[in-house]
This record gives C-alpha cells, structure tokens and sequence, in this order.
C-alpha cells in the first residue's frame, strides 16, 4: 500500500514516509492509493478479535510491510498497555438502542489517545531505526495536545511542542499539558483561538524548507495514521453490537460522532469504504457548525467562531474535510485541486446537486447548542445514571435527533465528564474525579505565552529545537 496527496502532485509515498510527511508537500492530505476492501466472511473472522489484534488486521493492509510484523506487534501491544479498561474501548448500552462506544478509558481521558500513543510508538520506533531527529508540532484544541505530550514525553530524540489557544482550553486539559515537566516538551499558550494555532501550524508546515531542515512532524489529524488507528474502534463497536443484537449482524449500523476536525467521523467513512456495514455518519456538531451547514446545504463557508461547552469541537476549518471531498469527487485530484484553490480565493465551497445527494446518503447532521447539549447530559444522568461529557452529549442528542427511533446507533463517548467539569456544573451535577486528574491541580506548571503572531511562535521554537542538535 502507498499514499498519494488528495491534489495529485505527491505520489507514491510509503507507509513511514507518509506518517513522517504529515501534510503532502503540495499542500494536500495523503490517501492510501487503494482502500482495502473486505468480504463479510472475512469480517467475520475478525470477531473474535481483541482490540490489539483488530487493529494489527487493520494496520498490516496499510503498513506497505515497511514494519516487521513482531515489532508492529509489540508497539501495538504497548501502546493500549496504558489504557484503564481491558477491553480499550468498550461499549456500553445507553438505552435500547444508543449504544455508547467509550473512547476515553487512555491516559489522558479523551479518544485521541488511541491514536496518539501508537503514534508515539511508532516516532521512538523511527527515531531509533534511522537515527532521524523528529520534531512533533502541533495545534490542539485541548484534547489533540495532552494526548500527543503523553505520547511521546521523555522519548529520546524526541522533541515535542504544541499550540494551545489561551485561557480557552478546559482546566484539566491545559493542565494535562503544563504539568508535564520532561525537557523534550514546549507548551506555546497562543493568544488567539484553535483556528489561529492551526493556521500557524498549517504554514510553518507549508514551509518547505523549514519543515525538512527542523524535521517538522505532524500530530494533528492531518496524519493519516490517526485516521488509519481510527478506523479499528469503528469495527470493534460493530462486533460488540452484533454480539448483543445477532439479528443486525451485515445490516447498516449507524454512527454518531462528535465532530471538529473531521478526522473521527472520516476514519468512519473509511472503516464503510472498506466493507463494514455503516448506515448513516451522524456529523454531530456545536455552533460552530460549518459541517452541519455543509451536509444540509451543499455550501462549505465559515462564518464567526464560537466558544462552546465542547471546546474540542470549537473548529471552523476542518482540516480532513479534504479527504472527504477527494473521494466524493471520484477521487479525481485535479477537480479536488481547484475546489480547495476556490476555497482558499473566494472562502467558500459549494458542490453541485447530485454531489449533495452523495453526501446527504453518507451523512446526517445536527448542530448540537448549548442549551440542548446541557439538557442532554442532564437527561441521562438522572434518567440512567450516566454521566456524559459535554461532547459525547453532542453525539448523542445528534442521534436522537436525526434517526428514526427503534433503530440502533453506536455513538462515540469522546472523552470522560471529568475533562469538563466547567460544563458538568452548570448541569447542577457534583462529579468525583479519577485520581490521575485530581493529582493535576498540585504539580507545578511550566508554559510559554506567546501572541497570535508566527515570528513569536518561530522565536520560541529555534532555541528548543537547538538544544538538542548535534553540534
Ligand atoms: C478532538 C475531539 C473531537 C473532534 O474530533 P475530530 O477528529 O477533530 O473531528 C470530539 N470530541 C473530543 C472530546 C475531542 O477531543
């Protein structure tokens, strides 16, 4: 298998080359060439599979076989060895038909480490292989940031810095990034919101020359192993489901996912594009609702930025929407080209009718406010004694309001309420934390301020990365 970018100037990447390359050097996202499509009896053997094992199925059609298959093992293994649940992402039954894919048992309570700590894995696994300096930089809007520090902090030839918007990130992620006191880890509070920091990030990353003179690695969902790692949960909640429910088994399993980045709910377009039986991707999202905007519409345009009780999903720019409009272009990456050239000259998209029709038939969406996302958190705790984060809430009030009731939907639980105790009380409800977040709040924090400009985000990172360079 190899990786191709979504606007055709960048061909024929292997499987490292591609994880270290991040965003394609013409300044698309890379697609594997083929997806790898499964019959149901193949699906089937992979039932009884562990979590670990699901994934090593998975990764062994996209690793190009650059990874000899016992160390891809071991990583694997040792990646969700950090995870609280033994299952790594269980599901649990919400209601007769709501079931809750729980993706938030890793190390810093949200999904992203699912991803990220096999990507951790695999940058020490690079780092030592090819003796190559690697240099992660990222933009987190709270969750991406704490996932990707635990990842890698203390890793050797490893160096790591991340974007956060200031003072705009809950309490326990910011301090699930600043507590971390290893040297090979820069916190940069940015002055500004997650677009600011990730434009930042986009054009350092564009930056040719800088990119390969710093050994620039990329963490954000722009990475298409995150979305690759992503794709196993979705398989796993299908053979749970199936499990308790043997009458659905090859029938449409709908999803609902909370959404910003559009890097969760495409893993799911792609775990359906490689054979499992996907129903309807709910697109749940906040006020911040391009996407939701997009799926109704036709019409891709930003309008004014939100601050929201699921900060995570705070995007106006959804970085892996590319990938998506590649494949339902035909995977044609001249016409992909010139819609994302239109978007950058006019600041919007829109698709004609019959490509609506497409994406109305992969997606339903709603836009999940305020009021809405709190009455749901309050709903279920009183009413099952389940306590949702504010963005699982999302996912679960996108369900109920876009499916027709009596069918089952698997709705992803994207991070634990303790992350959001700030939303949590204004539901009136009192939560006891985990003792791995309730030991945040007395370790000393270290983080850099910065403005909202790239020469101050430029200035702090030339000495960080310069401590570790050989002489
Ligand atoms: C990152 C995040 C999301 C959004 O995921 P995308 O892949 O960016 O769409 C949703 N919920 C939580 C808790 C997150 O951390």
């Amino acid at each position: 298998m190899q990786y191709h970018s979504t606007r055709g100037q960048v061909k024929e990447v292997g499987f490292i080359d591609a994880f270290l390359m991040g965003l394609a050097t013409d300044g698309g996202l890379l697609v594997p060439s083929t997806i790898p499509v499964l019959t149901s009896e193949q699906l089937e053997e992979w039932r009884t599979f562990s979590f670990q094992d699901l994934m090593l199925a998975i990764l062994s059609y996209y690793t190009n076989g650059e990874i000899p298959e016992d160390e891809l093992k071991t990583m694997v293994y040792d990646s969700y060895s950090t995870f609280r649940h033994e299952e790594v992402t269980p599901v649990h039954k919400l209601t007769d038909d709501i079931y809750l894919l729980e993706l938030f048992h890793g190390p810093t309570f949200a999904f992203k480490d699912i991803a990220l700590q096999l990507m951790g894995q695999l940058y020490s696994y690079v780092a030592k292989k090819y003796n190559r300096p690697i240099n992660i930089l990222g933009a987190t809007s709270g969750d991406t940031g704490a996932s990707a520090i635990q990842g890698v902090r203390g890793k050797e030839g490893i160096n790591i810095c991340i974007l956060h918007p200031n003072g705009k990130v809950s309490k326990v992620q910011e301090l699930q990034m600043t507590t971390v006191q290893d040297e090979n880890v820069l916190n940069l509070a940015v002055e500004g919101n997650f677009d600011d920091c990730q434009r930042m990030i986009k054009e350092l990353f564009a930056d040719v020359d800088f990119k390969s003179e710093h050994h620039l690695c990329a963490i954000n969902s722009i990475n298409i192993v995150r979305i690759l790692a992503q794709t196993v949960y979705y398989f796993y909640a299908y053979f749970r489901v199936t499990d308790q429910r043997p009458e659905l088994t090859g029938t449409p399993l709908h999803f609902s996912v909370p959404t910003g980045n559009f890097g969760d709910i495409f893993a799911g377009y792609l775990a359906s594009r490689m054979g499992l039986p996907v129903g309807k991707l709910v697109l749940a999202t906040n006020e911040n609702n391009i996407l939701e905007r997009f799926v109704k519409e036709g019409v891709y345009k930003p309008d004014g930025f939100h601050t929201t009780y699921s900060p995570s999903m705070d995007i106006q720019v959804a970085s892996n929407f590319e990938r998506y409009l590649y494949y339902v272009l035909g995977e044609n990456t001249e016409q992909t080209e010139a819609f994302m050239r239109k978007f950058k000259e006019s600041g919007e998209i829109g698709v004609p009718e019959e490509l609506l029709k497409q994406v109305q038939h992969d997606f339903a969406s709603h836009g999940v406010i305020g009021a809405e996302c709190l009455a749901t958190i309050t709903k279920y705790n009183d009413q099952v004694d389940y306590l949702l984060d504010p963005h699982s809430a999302c996912g679960v009030a996108a369900a109920e309001q876009t499916l027709p009731a009596g069918e089952a939907v698997v709705s992803l639980a994207t991070a634990h309420p303790a992350k959001f105790n700030e939303s949590i009380e204004l539901c009136e409800i009192k939560q006891e934390f985990p003792a791995p977040i309730s030991a945040l709040f007395d370790m000393p924090v270290k983080k850099t301020e910065v403005d909202g400009t790239i020469e101050q985000v430029v200035a702090e990172l030339l000495p960080f990365y310069d401590r570790t360079k050989v002489k």
